[in-house]
């Protein structure tokens, strides 16, 4: 194994030629343990290394997580990726991430932001809890339409999202429960200001936050802070 590399939500080991891309899915972990350490229930996948260190662990309780073997390509931004990850986009934290390039792509579309923040064909890495950070962050409404909003808005927004990456990864990550944890097994400790935090005041300017239905899931936002227009 060469490296161990992300773009978004997509992990992959780099083999000689070729990557093992490990989709977690919704409950999937990788764990370092020692050799020698019992097996967990739900282990599916062990990996040993040549320098017989620790493995690496797939375990996972359902099953929509696994590891797929599979070519390099050249991906967006000239990054070399796996297959599966060739369609997408870079994600805030590459260095091959170009802002000017999204806040562009975003200004020619008539979709609203949150929708066009989600989608990993135009910036990737940018779930539905960190958009809802983001866009609190950034005092956007996620039903804005991107194409009437100004640029250094749209700035601003990736800016929020890229730092609330940041910190996400700096504090482990969001923990709703015990099935969210890093190699060693232990939760994030991410603060949400926004999301899952209906009818508890704003932090900012103490209004009770709202929750709406968004693509089948839930956005949340302040009504002071995040007009709709
Ligand atoms: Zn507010």
């Amino acid at each position: 194994m060469r490296a161990a590399e992300r773009r978004g939500k997509y992990l992959w080991l780099v083999l000689d030629g070729e990557a093992l891309v490990i989709h977690l899915g919704m409950s999937g972990q990788l764990l370092v343990e020692p050799a020698d350490s019992p097996r967990e229930r739900h282990l599916h996948a062990t990996l040993d290394f040549a320098d017989d260190g620790p493995q690496l662990r797939f375990v996972d309780q359902r099953t929509f997580g696994g590891l797929a073997l599979t070519d390099l390509v050249l991906g967006r931004g000239g990054r070399e990726v796996p297959q599966p990850v060739a369609h997408i986009a870079p994600d805030p934290l590459e260095t091959v991430y170009d802002q000017a390039g999204v806040v562009r792509a975003l200004k020619a579309k008539n979709t609203e932001i949150k929708r066009a923040l989600l989608d990993q064909g135009l910036v990737s890495g940018i779930g539905n809890i960190y958009a809802d950070e983001a866009l609190w962050r950034a005092g956007v409404h996620g039903r804005r339409i991107t194409s009437t909003l100004t640029k250094p808005t749209l700035a601003r927004v990736l800016d929020q999202a890229a730092e609330v990456m940041r910190e996400a990864l700096g504090q482990g990550g969001t923990s709703f429960d015990a099935l969210y944890v890093n190699v060693n097994g232990a939760s994030g400790r991410m603060t949400l200001n926004v999301y899952g935090r209906e009818g508890r005041p704003c932090k900012r300017c103490g209004t009770p936050i709202m929750r709406e239905r968004f693509m089948n899931r839930s956005s949340h936002f302040c009504p002071t802070c995040q007009r709709k227009r």
